[in-house]
């Protein structure tokens, strides 16, 4: 748990969030500010700042993810879909604790702005 961290907050039920999905190892929900008809959020429980910030052993955590995205995608109804992790503020991150957006349910435009 990081001091101020938005996410860790969420990850310990501190703050409400419309919740997909939670295990020992991470929680999935939906984004606040969705920009997508599905637009959801899988984080780690444990604080990892982002991309740059992963150790030996966190390749399995970050499979973990992607593979709770996916199926959580598929069960709410879209099999076409796209994941984004931002790194850093240039590539647009606001939040520093590791997060993959999962967004579908409508066309997707290459290349992202
Ligand atoms: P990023 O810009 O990649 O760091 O993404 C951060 C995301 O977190 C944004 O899409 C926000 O809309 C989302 N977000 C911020 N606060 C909340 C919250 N309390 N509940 C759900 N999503 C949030």
């Amino acid at each position: 748990m990081v001091a101020n961290c938005l996410f860790c907050k969420i990850a310990k039920g501190e703050i409400p969030v419309d919740k997909l999905f939670e295990d020992d190892d991470l929680v999935a929900f939906r984004d606040i500010a969705p920009q997508a008809p599905l637009h959801f959020l899988v984080i780690p429980k444990r604080h990892l700042a982002g991309p740059n910030g992963m150790v030996g052993g966190d390749e399995f955590l970050i499979g973990k993810i992607m593979a709770a995205g996916a199926r959580l995608a598929r069960e709410n109804g879209v099999e076409s879909f796209r994941f984004v992790v931002n790194e850093g503020a240039e590539a647009g991150q606001t939040v520093f604790h590791f997060h993959l957006h999962v967004l579908g349910g409508r066309a997707m435009a290459w290349p992202p702005g």
